[in-house]
């Protein structure tokens, strides 16, 4: 079979209508050359070609321009122009022309320059025949015709590139640009930041309770706030600044150049502007708040660390109850270096066996019995002893916490065997857990599974959650805290006074002690108010058959004025600073209040 470039002539010819005709464009300023050309052309054509012929460069444009032609026919030596360019030109301004070269100079070199700048071919007019002539024409068309496919091939992958890497650098959902967009264009912005010593934000926040939107209504209407957030943030946003979306409800704003950092107030008002109205989606209506952490450059020196900053501005933004701004400080700045290598050093605490616990005693006034609190203690040596307030919450996100809790259930083991074996008598001993081990479905066992293997008897155990970590986990927290009950083990809500005191919390979770927060207990024999407040949670309490426990007691009028109110319990440094287990079991002897 013959291929389209193996084509002759003669083929060429057949393929045609009879009467068709080859209409070509000869520039040629030699009239001898021209009647030659016309005769070989009408020979091989049968006569069916016709050929216009100009004898100036300059005249070609206009020519092309009133008429259709298969090829151009070059003279490169014309009186006004010559040369390779007079081609390169032509396939600028015609691209799809098919130009042969017929020239009186038989240079090798001058023909492959010629080539090189865009003709199909070249042809010497001192050795031409009409059948090599025609030949050459056919070819000049079928040479024009692959490249021109070559071309838009490479158009259509080039284009196709162009939208794989347009989508690679933006979010599906929203179209937004994505953190790969922002590392590439932050960059570039920190860079110029830098060389005309300006500053640049970067504004870093979330929807407050997504996770709640998607686990109550799924996921498509979590998508669909998104996208509409989305809409709403880009006519909020300046073109100069860029909005982009890093993955789940988290966004990012990198301003343009600012000359003083104030200058990103407006932008923070126009953000929030964004969430001034309800979200409308499937016919409900959702109000959303935001919480935004706000990095500078210089201050933070490069586009990661104004990311991370911003990022942990974002989460103190979220723990503030004054504002749902905030801005990194220097101070946040070291809080934060600390945090980071508190979270470093934690990762190796536990094989290093660097975890101990301690056990402060807990005494029940109306029998004088003795319980105690298990507190785990960190001695780290890089970092020295670590106060578990500054270390428990970063536990939290990581395997260590089981570690702890483990831990903390074996020592307690340890101390009631001692006890035991001595046969002196204890309450119960309280275990502390976070509200994000409850969420896991199998925490239960796993806790279960701990006291049989350190043979701790469940109805030995205490288990204390603070009320600030129920909040949005009372529902995940009551299916365990049912189990666990059943099991024989009590129930405290820890820190009860500092959050929200709900009373909801009080009547949904069945539980058997309230631990009243240090801040409404000390110097509460100088506060009225507090005290109307702690007796009101008492009387309350014994209806719902929930003892109160007092905490941090430390002086003899705070102490006075809870036994007069009645609390249960008495807990803090008067009664007995936390101790090492020997001290722990030294410690426990029957005993009496002085009061
Ligand atoms: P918490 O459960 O409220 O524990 C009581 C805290 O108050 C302990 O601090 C204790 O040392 C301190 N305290 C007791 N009496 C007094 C007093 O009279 N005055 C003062 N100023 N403080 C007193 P600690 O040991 O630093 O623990 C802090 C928090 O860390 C605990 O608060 C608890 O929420 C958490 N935590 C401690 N150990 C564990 C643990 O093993 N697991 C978990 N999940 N959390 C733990
Ligand atoms: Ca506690
Ligand atoms: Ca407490």
């Amino acid at each position: 079979m013959k291929t389209a470039l193996a084509a002759t002539a003669t083929d060429f010819e057949r393929s045609h209508e009879s009467t068709y005709q080859h209409v070509f464009l000869m520039v040629e300023d030699n009239p001898a050359d021209e009647a030659l050309v016309k005769e070989m052309l009408s020979q091989a054509f049968d006569g069916k070609c016709h050929i216009v012929c100009v004898d100036r460069f300059e005249k070609i444009t206009e020519t092309l321009a009133n008429g259709s032609f298969e090829v151009l026919i070059l003279d490169m030596d014309l009186p006004d122009r010559s040369g390779v360019v007079n081609i390169s030109e032509l396939g600028l301004r015609f691209p799809d022309l098919p130009i042969v070269v017929l020239t009186g100079q038989d240079n090798f070199d001058v023909a492959v320059e010629a080539l090189h700048n865009g003709a199909q071919d070249y042809l010497s007019k001192n050795d031409i025949t009409p059948d090599m002539l025609s030949r050459s024409l056919y070819y000049a068309r079928e040479r024009k015709l692959i490249e021109q496919q070559l071309r838009h091939a490479l158009e259509d992958s080039a284009y196709r590139n162009m939208q794989l890497e347009a989508q690679s650098k933006h979010d599906p959902l929203t179209g937004l640009p994505n953190r790969t967009y922002l590392h590439e264009a932050g960059n570039r912005v920190i860079f110029r930041a830098k060389r005309h010593k300006m500053s640049v934000a970067l504004l870093f926040f979330d929807l407050n309770g997504f996770k709640k939107v998607n686990d109550s209504y799924g996921h498509l209407v979590g998508d669909e706030l998104l996208k509409q957030l989305a809409n709403r943030l880009e006519q909020e946003v300046r073109d100069s600044d860029l909005l982009a979306r890093l993955g789940g409800d988290e966004f990012v704003v990198l301003t343009d150049l600012l000359h003083y950092d104030n200058e990103v107030y407006p932008l923070l008002t126009r953000l929030e502007q964004a969430f001034a109205s309800p979200f409308v989606i499937e016919g409900s209506q959702l109000m959303m708040r935001t919480s935004i952490g706000v990095a500078f450059y210089p201050e933070s020196d490069s586009l990661d660390l104004l990311l991370k900053n911003a990022d942990f501005a974002m989460y103190e933004a979220k723990n503030a109850t004054s504002s749902n701004v905030c801005f990194f400080t220097e101070s946040m700045a070291e809080q934060f270096s600390r945090v980071h290598r508190i979270e470093q050093c934690l990762g190796k605490a536990t094989s290093n066996a660097e975890f101990d616990v301690v056990f402060q005693p807990l005494l029940f006034t109306n029998n004088n019995s003795l319980s105690v609190e298990a507190l785990v203690r960190w001695h780290s040596p890089e970092l020295g002893s670590v106060p578990p307030d500054d270390f428990i919450n970063l536990a939290e996100r990581s395997p260590v916490i089981n570690d702890i809790t483990r831990l903390v259930v074996q020592k307690s083991a340890t101390l009631l065997h001692h006890l035991n074996t001595l046969k002196k008598s204890i309450g119960t001993i309280s275990i502390n857990v976070c509200a994000s081990q409850l969420e896991h479905p199998h925490f239960c066992d796993l806790f279960l599974h701990w006291l049989h293997e350190f043979r701790l008897p469940a109805t030995k155990v205490c288990l204390e959650l603070t009320e600030r970590q129920i909040i949005n986990k009372a529902d995940d927290c009551k299916d365990q805290f049912d189990r666990l009950r059943r099991e024989g083990i009590t129930i405290a809500l820890d820190d009860y006074g500092t959050g929200f005191s709900s009373l909801t919390h009080l009547l949904s979770l069945d539980i058997d002690l309230l631990k009243l927060d240090q801040f409404l207990i000390q110097q509460i024999d100088t506060q009225p108010r507090h005290q109307a407040l702690v007796s009101g949670i008492v009387e309350m309490a014994k209806h719902m058959n929930i003892k109160v426990i007092a905490e941090g007691i430390e002086r003899e009028e705070d102490l006075n004025v809870l036994t007069r109110i009645g609390v249960d319990g008495m807990q803090g440094f008067l009664i007995a600073k936390p101790l090492p287990l020997e001290d722990m079991v030294a410690f426990t002897q029957p005993h009496t209040l002085n009061v």
